[in-house]
């Protein structure tokens, strides 16, 4: 027997085998039949060779796969570096107890996290009613009458909120006045969002609300940043009469306290939900709301989870009125989201279901407290407060500030930075006792006065903010919200819900576009050490030197993988990513004098986020025609990139093509683009068939977005969060997005901030580090070759039973094929959607319907899936298609099918009465598999044109129970 030596034995690549899906011998096989004798083979067939990466991917130190433990371990010694204070700088984010129950069971379950975004309701019926739950709450507390399923952040929530009011109201004014005490970084992200659109913002003093000259809108902070708590109802009614329309960004803790704004005239409320559970993380995720007047809600951005019903007539949850969105509306689309935060809205809506409306405001009352005895001890030292209303919020004068905030980081806390002059601080759900008397120690230092008495002043403080904003009104009343505050009740509440959906725990989730692959346990470990979720995203510098070095290194990945000179990770979403990279593209047209230039081209088969992005920054989208095999039409192009020449801005080009091909002309596409002056954004979706093999930076990219969530093992969430970084040529560099108002700047050219936070969803950026830091250059390569050959894989087999629309070269696809259903659809009246719902019946989600061509299913296996997954849904496939057949030869009946009835839930096929066309047992046992191991549809069908006709968009009514 030949001797291992110990350098094999210790596998520093295992993580490799573990994140791919398909052995080595399964791989032979797949290649086989293809034809092809190895993946480098497939990959030199199907990939121009003008565009491939020469030599190994420059990932330096990272070069070499480490094993999981490893990577752990170094990623500990990083994280490490951050120091762990109690951060009552408050500013929007707040320290809170994720309840334990939650943490396990959704923020650590990987039902709830690698779920994918709801589209497909029937299987997805626990997280459409959690993020239900979380519309209602968002609803009851800010007093409006419907809120969205998620913003991005509280910032642009409030950028939202702005071109909402501009598209329904009635001002002619450009104007949009933001109050002196909003949030710093809100009032930034409103700021970069206003100027493309020609929007002039103004600050003003609250005070002077009722007397502001003509304006559009006006956005107003409750409380206010230093903590004061102002009864604006007049003034209010005052502008609102002038024709201005009103948006509150608002404190959902506060209100359960404060008379909400609903009550007292706003027409849009926003902010954040983080301080229902969800950790500070640097900044993000988190989930943002906005809640506005029932009439406005066909002009809401963002999604929406309404009420309908199956093919039953029983109840069920869906995603309502689409037709606003970006992947219908394209740049007519109320907005360019697509991934929210639906995680995080879905851990913040369990907060509020699991301590209920009186837990709720018990936490605020014991905050409110607090910050009340803190208030009059501080006085008792001698101290004078700036703000004498308050919730959480005191902002302190003192001629010692600096020294104020040495003593405090000195005793383990961080203070907010006012001025020279004043101290802020706010508190939380985890102030103790122990906190106050702290923080009288440290404001003693160097005061007069004696130490307060903590029982004394307890006895006799009373709330602290105007008598006529104590709210009166009842929230939270639904059933729900009631229910589950035991934590058996509540875990089993979580069981029960995560048990209706599908998502990676179960089957493959073969979604065209949207890379569904591994998440691995190890990559998400580190989102919840305290070292990385415990991190106020404005702590000073140097408790955050952790932090900054897995960013600075995750940004050299990402150029290394792109090709690109510099990386922003502040995009929270590929949309924010395109939004931002043409921001950038138009600060550098501006730059050289060349700021007339708005035209952005566009191929029809475009995402729908590239023109919704496209028109958020005042462009005009060019659509250009795509060729009979799914390419973009390079002369098409070339004629209206001549016709706008003096215009042209850029082109907004997937690549490999969202058709799932390698189009040759890529190159060319961009020279043409180039030699009329024009950049060329490249929509990096895709990027999981590119790493490693090309890189969009080198073969003619001057932006690209990435999506962290679909190529770098970043979980979907159930529809968010996500991460869409920027990569930028050398030239755009200087452009890439700041966050002024933290200190956060790249180059003073930069073109503002595009987030809340200056890193945007930084706690979830550990899980990509760790999985390029796993698999190492070799590995991200072969991930990405085995992702093309897994494609290829599938679409040779189903070839022969559905046909393949696009292909490139030797009949290849890129990491995803298009399966067209319209002939047999003609033929048969069953559709892409029949297909869809048949696979439930399976035990499968559906591949992506109807994108980016109508009636055709769009498939991608990734690298992750094993050889035996595959078979199993190509078996599938293919027995769906055997019961098409059957239709077609009138076997089964047109219309009365198991294709037409599907899904099929229990209740159907147990009933007493059976009426169908069909058996039950095909019905629910189409394959012998399924005897084993089945998955039960809660609902069936679910009625879409009902559910957008008889909205609804809360939880059930009371007398639903009765
Ligand atoms: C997913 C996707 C986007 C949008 O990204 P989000 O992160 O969902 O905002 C844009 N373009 C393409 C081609 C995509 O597949």
């Amino acid at each position: 027997m030949t001797r291992t030596s110990l350098s094999q034995l210790e596998a520093r690549d295992a993580f490799q085998a573990r994140h791919i899906g398909p052995d080595a011998a399964d791989q032979q096989a797949m290649l086989s039949v293809l034809g092809y004798a190895s993946r480098a083979a497939l990959i030199d067939a199907l990939v121009p060779a003008n565009i491939r990466n020469k030599g190994a991917l420059p990932l330096g130190q990272y070069s070499a796969p480490m094993p999981e433990q490893e990577a752990l371990g170094k990623l500990k010694a990083i994280a490490s570096k951050n120091k762990v204070l109690k951060s009552l700088i408050g500013q929007g984010y707040y320290n809170t107890h994720t309840p334990g129950v939650i943490l396990r069971n959704i923020f650590e379950n990987p039902a709830w996290y690698t779920a994918y975004t709801p589209y497909q309701p029937e299987i997805s019926q626990g997280r459409l009613e959690a993020i239900l739950n979380f519309q209602q709450v968002i609803t009851d507390l800010t007093g409006m009458g419907i809120a969205n399923a998620s913003m991005l952040d509280e910032g642009t929530a409030a950028a939202e909120a702005m071109t909402l009011i501009q598209r329904v109201g009635k001002s002619k004014s450009q104007v949009f006045f933001v109050a002196d005490d909003v949030l710093p970084q809100t009032r930034e992200v409103v700021e970069t969002r206003a100027k493309p659109l020609g929007i002039e913002v103004r600050g003003f003093a609250p005070a002077e609300l009722a007397g502001l000259p003509d304006c559009f809108g006006v956005l107003l902070q409750y409380p206010g940043v230093n903590g004061t708590v102002r009864d604006y109802k007049q003034d209010v009614a005052a502008v609102k009469a002038r024709g201005a329309m009103v948006v509150v960004a608002a404190d959902l803790l506060a209100l359960t306290m404060l008379t909400p704004p609903g009550e007292w005239g706003a027409d849009v409320v926003v902010g954040n939900s983080q301080r229902f559970g969800v950790p500070l993380g640097f900044g993000g995720p988190h989930a943002g709301y906005l809640s506005t007047r029932d009439e406005f809600k066909r002009s809401m951005s963002g999604r929406l989870v309404g009420v309908t019903i199956d093919s039953q007539g029983n109840k069920a949850y869906r995603l309502a009125l689409q037709t606003r969105e970006q992947h219908i509306r394209r740049e007519k689309a109320t907005s360019n989201i697509c991934t929210a935060q639906v995680l995080l809205a879905v851990i913040a809506s369990m907060y509020a279901v699991y301590h209920g409306p009186a837990g709720l405001r018990q936490i605020a009352q014991r905050v409110h407290r607090y910050t009340g005895v803190l208030a009059a001890g501080l006085k008792a030292l001698g101290y004078t407060l700036a703000n004498d209303s308050y919730f959480d919020t005191l902002t302190v004068q003192t001629a010692r500030a600096e020294q104020l905030h040495a003593v405090a980081v000195a005793n383990g806390v961080n203070l907010r930075k006012v001025d020279a002059n004043h101290v802020g601080l706010s508190l939380d759900e985890t102030t103790t006792r122990d906190d106050i008397e702290l923080l009288w120690t440290i404001f003693a230092d160097g005061a007069n006065g004696a130490k307060p008495a903590f029982d004394a002043i307890e006895a006799s403080v009373a709330d602290a903010f105007p008598a006529a904003l104590n709210r009166s009104s009842s929230y939270l009343d639904h059933p729900v919200f009631n229910r589950y505050h035991s934590e058996h009740e509540m875990l089993r509440y979580l069981r029960a819900l995560a048990d209706k959906d599908l998502a990676l725990d179960r089957t493959m989730i073969p979604l065209g576009s949207c890379t569904m692959k591994l998440n691995a346990t190890s990559e998400m470990v580190p989102v919840t050490w305290p070292e990385f979720s415990n991190i106020h995203p404005f702590a000073p510098d140097a408790q955050t030197v952790g932090y900054r070095e897995m960013i600075a290194q995750l940004e050299e990945m990402l150029c290394a993988l792109t090709g690109y000179a510099a990386v922003s990770l502040q995009p929270n979403a590929g949309s924010q990513g395109e939004y931002a990279g043409l921001l950038v593209i138009k600060a550098y047209h501006e730059s050289r004098g060349e700021g007339h230039r708005n035209i952005c081209l566009i191929p029809s088969s475009a995402h729908g986020t590239n023109p919704a992005s496209a028109n958020m920054v005042g462009m005009q989208v060019v659509v250009t025609a795509c060729d009979a095999s799914g390419n973009v039409d390079l002369a098409d192009l070339k004629a209206k990139a001549e016709l706008h020449s003096k215009n042209l801005a850029c082109v907004m080009v997937t690549y490999p093509s969202t058709h799932g091909v390698f189009e040759e002309g890529i190159q060319e596409l961009c020279q043409i683009i180039h030699s009329h002056g024009g950049q060329v954004y490249i929509d990096g979706a895709n990027m999981n068939a590119l790493v490693g093999v090309a890189a969009p930076g080198s073969f003619g990219g001057d932006v690209s977005h990435l999506n962290l969530h679909k190529t770098f093992c970043i979980p979907h969430g159930g529809g968010g969060p996500g991460v869409g970084p920027i990569g930028v040529g050398a030239h755009l560099a200087k452009f890439l997005p700041n966050q002024r108002s933290s200190g956060y700047q790249r180059d003073e050219a930069g073109i503002g901030a595009v987030s809340a936070a200056a890193f945007g969803s930084a706690s979830i950026l550990p899980i990509s580090w760790m999985y390029i830091a796993m698999m190492g250059a070799e590995g991200l390569t072969a991930a990405t070759e085995t992702a093309i050959l897994a494609a290829n894989y599938i679409a040779r087999r189903l070839a022969p039973h559905y046909p393949v629309l696009y292909s490139g070269h030797d009949g290849l696809v890129a990491h995803e094929c298009i399966l067209d259903l319209r002939p047999l659809q003609d033929a048969t009246g069953i559709s892409n959607e029949d297909v869809a719902k048949r696979l439930m019946d399976f035990g499968f989600h559906a591949p992506t319907m109807s994108f980016p061509v109508p009636g055709t299913l769009m498939i991608e296996p990734t690298e992750s899936e094993s050889k035996a997954e595959m078979d199993r849904f190509i078996d599938a496939m293919i027995a769906i298609r055997m019961e098409i057949a059957k239709v077609e030869s009138g076997e089964f009946d047109r219309t009365d099918n198991p294709l037409k009835g599907a899904p099929h839930t229990a209740e159907m096929l147990t009933a007493d009465t059976w009426e169908h066309k069909y058996s039950r047992e095909v019905a629910a046992y189409p394959v012998p598999s399924l005897r084993k191991q089945k998955y039960w549809p809660p609902v069936g069908r679910a009625d879409n044109v009902y559910g957008d006709r008889n909205l609804f968009c809360g939880c059930a009514p009371m007398s639903d129970y009765e």
